[in-house]
């Protein structure tokens, strides 16, 4: 399925299985994940990166074969293919250990084509391993859904905030809800207002709190993790954190942020965003879930109805993440 930049939607084509380059693996696709970057992609609200691309970077698959020098996995073996297909290496970013922030990335399902087919070809380097302990539907939406939240998460304090806000109740905030209840944390969960449904999803996940975002929670939020693509909701996430506490904005694309008074940040409050995943980040996510029970709610779609599956999301019609099995 790949993006029709004109019409705004994906369109089956037939193409040839992609053959691996030197270092690269070719990955017969068991499941992809729907993320809200496919729609930015597909929108063209992210500009475009390459004709007809293949969205998808929430891929586990299984290794068929490899290129040239390809050594790193055995024949069969399952890995994960996230947003970050490749870094450079060598710029300022990647050698400080920050190639999220690299200077000529190339991601997955932007820039390289993606899970939103049959085969995958990836860049071994850059493949995960992903958890036994989840099948391959329920470990699509961990890929980025769970790790940029984990990265978000992170950059909002880890587990030394007692108290978090999550604004927009999604495939992200489900993980990191959970996540975060399994550290002690006290959870607010912030849904569109009347999303009463959203409401009882959060607290089914152990929220503490869940409400409208244009409701306050019943006390001071430590931190504010915004996964709702709408700048609209900046102001409101500052106004319920504490002095010196952190609002950070977890999503690629935003909405414009109206502008606020000074006050709300007023008090050594940080706002900042989170750009893209480094490989680090992957290896501590997944290690720590060996150490905590989460299971993501998904809901899967024959790959032929990837536009169905992205309406879906558009509209949120489902909890939790939208999964394509091929
Ligand atoms: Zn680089
Ligand atoms: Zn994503």
């Amino acid at each position: 399925m790949a993006v029709d930049a004109a019409a705004h939607r994906l369109q089956p084509v037939g193409r040839p299985v992609p053959q691996p380059g030197p270092g690269e693996v070719l990955v017969r696709v068991r499941a992809c994940g729907v993320c809200r970057t496919d729609l930015h992609i597909i929108d063209g609200e992210l500009p475009p990166h390459r004709d007809a691309v293949v969205p998808g970077h929430e891929v586990v698959g299984e290794i068929v074969a490899a290129g040239a020098g390809a050594m790193r996995f055995a024949i069969g073996a399952r890995v994960g293919i996230p947003w970050l297909g490749r870094a450079c290496g060598r710029c300022s970013y990647c050698r400080m250990a920050r190639e999220n922030l690299c200077d000529a990335p190339q991601f997955t399902g932007y820039d390289r084509d993606g899970g939103y087919a049959e085969y995958a070809v990836a860049d071994e380097r850059f493949c995960l391993v992903l958890p036994d302990s989840c099948d391959d539907l329920h470990a699509a939406p961990l890929l980025c859904a769970g790790l940029i939240g984990f990265r978000t998460w992170r950059l909002a304090g880890g587990a030394s905030a007692q108290r978090i806000g999550l604004w927009g109740f999604g495939a992200a905030a489900h993980i990191v809800c959970q996540l975060a209840v399994a550290q002690g944390q006290e959870v607010h969960a912030f849904t569109r207002p009347g999303d009463l449904q959203g409401q009882a999803f959060a607290r089914s996940l152990g929220a503490a709190w869940a409400g409208g975002s244009d409701e306050r929670p019943p006390s001071e939020l430590d931190a504010a993790l915004i996964f709702a693509p709408a700048g609209s909701l900046v102001p409101p996430a500052l106004a319920t954190v504490r002095k010196g506490g952190i609002v950070v904005c977890g999503g690629i694309h935003m909405s414009d942020i109206p502008a606020f008074p000074y006050a709300l940040l007023w008090g050594e409050r940080e706002l900042r965003s989170v750009a893209n995943l480094t490989r680090a980040d992957g290896d501590d996510f997944f290690a720590l879930l060996q150490h905590i029970s989460l299971r993501t709610h998904v809901r899967a779609y024959p790959l032929a109805r990837a536009n169905d599956a992205i309406a879906d999301l558009r509209a949120g019609r489902f909890e939790g993440a939208a999964v394509l099995v091929p």
